[in-house]
């Protein structure tokens, strides 16, 4: 039974953990609570900052023993549904990385991000499988999938990892791996976060220093041909390419550069973890057959990935819906075109941007994870920019008519980490095999039959 607020003891909790305990009288809990997608409010009945996993131990043994629901929150990136009424554990002070360079792996706290990761793996000519942005959890980008810039070649991360430490909803701490709690470890690699809080994670790192990467971009008048070359160019592309198309619409915001507020365009992103000099050789030919607009293309090192999609930093109202496709047929880039871009006035609609699958994705062990869209051609992730309930609107109506005209080329299948909000919420399912989703089901009535874990 859920105890009222009043009736808690906070006290006992407070006297057991080294961080702290916040209710909504407290100086940070408002800090505390927000995510990094304003898009999403929330008002937990406590807030845990843990700072360290005995402060997670005991704050679920706390929640178990009265009757509070848990939800985690590290960056923020990818809140599901808001923590109302119960607690939520902050563990984004929780960020120690250590480095293995003889076995090239990792071990990853629960709050680290991926900069915490990639600043270290690089000193040693290493890198992590992170995305777009470094600033990004690496434990919550890895449990909704974790597709980055290194994704064709080298694979995604959840297929990626060694070992998990984690928080029962019994508040024990367990280690889980292919060989000890072997029916977890399958679950938790796309699903974690319904099981428990994984604590830490060991994971694989690769060998890459340099990658010739970044963008063109190109006006929206040339969109079509655009696209046309962008689907004969990946069609028999190395693995060593990972890259995307987007469709883009800039608002008038001071994270945008001035030249582009109110404008729309057409951007190719890529990363060649290949030879420098073949990356240049094909940006080349991309340049004789049409001038872009700006090419920010260039031999990088990879610490600077962040660069080659310029996500932003500081927290906004966004939110995200996705499909996975199966074509770019001209039928198919038509309807991306006509629906996507602006038509004569400012749209919620932010990027619809096209990754390619394949590669090491494909060939990963498809039984070893609970992740099940590996042979994905093309994931859809439209984001919009929501600041006002009317844009909420505009964008959910703009995202669904996408999605509704695409159907025919839909595989019917979603990837998590492109979904926000009630829509990561009501397309769970969607992300599995009908296989995998009731084996899920069966884990999770082992191992948190109470549904303790029931935000994520
Ligand atoms: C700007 C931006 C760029 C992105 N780029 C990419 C990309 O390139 N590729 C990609 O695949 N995804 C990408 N994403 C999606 C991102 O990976 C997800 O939103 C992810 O869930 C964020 O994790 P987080 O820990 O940072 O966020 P949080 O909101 O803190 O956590 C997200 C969810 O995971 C759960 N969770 C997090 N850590 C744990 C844990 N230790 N134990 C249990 N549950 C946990 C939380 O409870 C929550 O439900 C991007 C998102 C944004 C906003």
């Amino acid at each position: 039974m859920k105890m009222k607020k009043e009736a808690l003891n906070l006290d006992e909790l407070k006297s057991k953990i080294s961080g702290s305990v916040l209710t909504a009288d407290s100086e940070d809990y408002d800090s505390a609570r927000t995510p990094w997608l304003l898009s999403v409010d929330q008002w937990p009945e406590v807030i845990v900052v843990a700072e360290n996993t005995l402060d997670i131990v005991e704050a679920v043994r706390f929640a178990k023993a009265n009757g509070l629901k848990i939800a985690e929150k590290n960056t923020g990136h990818g809140v599901a549904r808001p923590a109302n009424d119960n607690m939520l554990i902050v563990v984004g002070s929780m960020r120690k990385v250590y480095i293995d360079p003889i076995n090239k792996t990792a071990h990853i706290e629960v709050g680290a991000k991926w900069i915490d990761a990639l600043e270290k793996a690089q000193m040693e000519g290493m890198a992590p499988l992170m995305g777009s942005s470094s600033d990004v959890g690496a434990i919550g980008y890895t449990m909704g999938g974790g597709m980055g810039w290194l994704a064709r070649k080298y694979g995604l991360s959840v297929d990626n990892v060694i070992s998990y430490d984690m928080v029962t909803a019994d508040g024990e701490l367990i280690h889980v791996n292919k060989y000890e709690n072997d029916d977890l470890f399958w679950g938790l690699s796309f699903c974690g976060a319904a099981f428990g809080i994984i604590a830490a994670m060991e994971i694989k790192l690769f060998p890459v220093k340099t990658v010739y990467a970044g963008s063109l971009m190109y006006p929206r008048e040339v969109a079509s041909e655009v696209f046309v070359r962008y689907r004969e160019w990946i069609t028999d592309i190395e693995d060593d390419w990972t890259t995307t198309i987007s469709i883009e619409n800039y608002p008038q915001l001071p994270i945008v550069p001035d030249f582009l507020q109110g404008k729309s365009a057409v951007v190719v992103r890529g990363c060649y973890a290949g030879p420098v000099e073949k990356g240049e050789e094909m940006i080349k030919s991309w340049l004789d057959w049409m001038e872009p607009m700006a090419n920010l293309f260039g031999a990088i090192p990879f610490k600077d990935a962040d660069s080659i999609s310029d996500d932003p930093k500081d927290p906004i109202p966004a939110t995200a819906q996705s499909i996975i496709i199966n074509e770019l047929s001209d039928d198919a880039i038509g309807i991306l075109l006509n629906r996507a871009f602006a038509q004569n006035e400012p749209t919620p609609l932010f990027t619809t941007e096209i990754h390619h699958g394949g590669g090491a994705m494909a060939r990963a062990d498809k039984d070893a994870v609970a992740y099940s869209q590996h042979d994905a051609p093309f994931i859809l992730n439209m984001v919009g920019l929501i600041p006002t309930p009317e844009a909420s609107l505009a964008y959910t109506e703009i995202a669904n008519g996408i999605k509704s005209e695409m159907k025919p080329y839909s595989t019917g299948n979603v990837y998590m980490n492109f979904l926000a909000g009630d829509e990561k919420w009501n397309q769970t399912k969607d992300a599995f095999t009908p296989e995998a989703f009731k084996r899920l089901i069966t884990l999770k009535n082992k191992y948190d039959p109470k549904n303790l874990f029931c935000f994520s």
